[in-house]
């Protein structure tokens, strides 16, 4: 997953932002389980939109969609490698 600080500069690409405080709050390592839980969406999307209106809302959901985007990310790489070693194995590369 991004770091806080990558969750930052991403906002600040996006709105001139950081939202340090909302992207602290989501990956507070005790709590983050519950706050990445895409069952509770609706409820803190709502929370942030009161406290800092449509775009903290938004921000909220981008650190998410970035958060899974970090993971495939990985994924995609592994993926990439495990092929191209395969591909060798065969001798196609
Ligand atoms: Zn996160």
């Amino acid at each position: 997953m991004p770091t806080i600080d990558k969750h930052m500069q991403k906002s600040i690409e996006r709105t001139g932002k950081d939202y340090r405080d909302i992207h602290e709050w989501i990956d507070d390592p005790e709590k983050k389980a519950e706050r990445h839980d895409i069952g509770r969406v609706l409820e803190f999307a709502r929370m942030f939109e009161e406290s800092y209106g449509e775009e903290g809302a938004r921000e909220y959901l981008q650190h998410l969609q970035d958060d899974v985007k970090g993971r495939f990310g990985h994924l995609l790489e592994d993926m990439e490698n495990m092929i191209a070693d395969n591909l060798k194995y065969f001798g196609c590369s």
